[in-house]
């Protein structure tokens, strides 16, 4: 007998929506079942979320879409990390960039070696080491090249773009394989009787549309996993404690910077995200510590053009839905949970759902070990984020306001403290399963932010020291000789992928 799911219904057409639409309809070949995608427009999407980590490209390339094209339909630019202010002390400043730092040395990483320099007074600055904080302030940018053992040859890149672009794009390709669009809002959501799976969701116009697999896109509301599951929700507010964001547009200051920026604040922080046409600017902060009126004042007094649009605020709760697939509802985007974008993961989120998706892909039986499977996979991913996150608030020496004081005093989730504790004695760093964030990535935060531990792999005390600062000044020399080769972002940008 024929057990396949025989129609899909995403209810939810902003970047979750179409990110889905436009996968399943790329993977589900022949005709396999139909797609229909149901969206308000009178509700609206978030809009907001214009900053990718490197990962995307893959999501890009299982569609096909070509990257120029995709970069100037969405008034993109490139990204080669996150410049972070003031947020291990204010003045501060240092980069998260994609890619590595150094070179691996044997088989001990290569930041041992910097820290036994450094204990030496001889090398203070780890991010000279990264091909990628050298290039970003001086705005310079390429993809990789094909020569060994450059650096060229290992730049790491994400992008900043318009994600409502992004989604029209997504929707064009989407219908263009036979997803159907359904325009209107969703009044009432129908269970089976037995089991209280998802039988249909009906239209304020009174229409019906029958599924067997649901995805729920709805955004916050979750509209199936929680409105009609009641899936339950674990909250993060005592971690990650911002729980608003006012965001606003604005005319661009310059060329394009391909970074974006995170400047910490009194109550939280603020993003700055340059794209083609215009820069994102935002204030993520928390009304435990702040009012509305204070952090839109700060976002707009700090903006470097004039504003584009209205101030559009957001509320959220930092967690996770205590399952993300629930009966026959997979919960993806910001119905599943969220963490807050200082990190740039949620689009990541959203990717890494519909890929686990589709290796669970269900048939009408719906086996409990599959939906466990990926109720288990996306809980310790997105943990393993939380866990990032909070670092940053954590791993702060700050003291000048109330917001940074709980920061720095707050207790951290077991996980976190076990690694830090790992770190702090002999620099250890280390990676578990698939998680997204590398070594590199905690390195840089710590580092960046002023956390030092007290030694480094003893195996370092191998190598004789005078040979590891040449071979470190080497480094050095073959980065900045890298970089100066790079043509500048604006005229990568000009001459691939600009918009027009
Ligand atoms: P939404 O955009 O809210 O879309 C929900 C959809 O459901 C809409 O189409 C709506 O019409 C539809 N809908 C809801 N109810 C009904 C109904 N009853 N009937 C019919 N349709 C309905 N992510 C990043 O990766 N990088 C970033 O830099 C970033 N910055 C962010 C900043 C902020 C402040 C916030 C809040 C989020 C940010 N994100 C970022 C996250 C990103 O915006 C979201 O993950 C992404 O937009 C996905 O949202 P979504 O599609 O899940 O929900």
């Amino acid at each position: 007998m024929d057990n396949r799911i025989r129609k899909i219904v995403i209810v939810g057409g902003g970047t979750a929506g179409w990110m889905t639409a436009a996968a399943l309809s790329k993977v589900l070949i022949n005709n396999y079942c139909e797609i229909e995608l149901v969206e308000s427009e009178a509700i609206g999407t978030v809009g907001v979320g214009e900053a990718t980590i490197p990962q995307i490209s893959r999501f890009n390339t299982l569609l096909g879409i070509d990257e120029n094209e995709f970069v100037r339909e969405t008034q993109g630019t490139f990204k080669l990390g996150i410049e972070f202010r003031d947020w291990g002390q204010l003045g501060d400043s240092y980069i998260h960039p994609f890619g590595v730092f150094g070179v691996p040395i044997e088989s001990v990483p290569f930041h041992h070696y910097w820290l036994k320099m450094r204990q030496a007074e001889k090398f203070s600055r780890l991010q000279d080491f990264s091909l990628a904080c050298v290039a970003a302030p001086k705005g310079k940018f390429t993809r990789p090249m094909n020569i060994p053992k450059s650096p060229l040859s290992q730049i790491a890149y994400a992008f900043q773009f318009d994600a409502g672009l992004y989604a029209k794009y997504l929707r064009r390709y989407s219908e263009a394989r036979g997803v159907k669009r359904t325009e209107g809002k969703v009044s009432q959501v129908h269970q089976r009787s037995d089991d209280g799976f998802i039988a249909s969701v009906e239209m304020e116009s009174g229409e019906r549309i029958e599924g067997d697999l649901f995805i729920d896109c709805s955004g916050f509301r979750g509209l199936l996993i929680e409105q009609t599951l009641k899936t339950g929700y674990e909250e993060w507010t005592h971690w990650l404690p911002c729980d608003r964001a006012a965001a606003v547009p604005c005319m661009s200051a310059g060329p394009p910077e391909p970074y974006t920026r995170s400047t910490a604040r009194d109550a939280g922080w603020q993003w700055r995200i340059p794209l083609q046409h215009r820069t994102g600017n935002g204030h993520v902060y928390s009304s435990q510590f702040t009012d509305d009126d204070t952090a839109i004042e700060t976002l707009l007094s700090s903006l470097d053009g004039e504003p584009l649009a209205d101030v559009n605020k957001l509320r959220f709760v930092t967690g996770r839905r205590k399952q993300f697939w629930n009966k026959n509802v997979v919960a993806i985007g910001l119905s599943s949970g969220f963490i807050e974008p200082l990190e740039s993961t949620s689009i990541h989120l959203i990717q890494s759902g519909i890929s686990k998706l589709i290796g669970l892909f269900p048939s009408r039986d719906f086996q409990q070990p599959d939906i466990d499977k990926y109720n288990q996979q996306s809980i310790s991913e997105i943990e393993s984020i939380r866990d990032f996150i909070i670092l940053h608030y954590k791993a702060t020496q700050r003291d000048d306001t109330e917001f940074w004081n709980y920061c720095r005093t707050m207790s951290l989730p077991s996980s976190l403290d076990e690694r830090l504790a790992l770190y702090k004695s002999n620099g250890r760093l280390y990676r578990e399963g698939d998680e997204l964030f590398s070594e590199t990535s905690w390195l840089a935060v710590l580092v960046g932010q002023g956390i030092l531990p007290a030694s480094y792999h003893p195996l370092v005390d191998a190598y004789d020291s005078d040979g590891m600062e040449r071979y470190l000044s080497g480094v050095l020399d073959v980065i900045d000789r890298s970089v100066d080769s790079m043509p500048t972002h604006a005229e990568f940008i000009q001459k691939h992928c600009a918009a027009g």
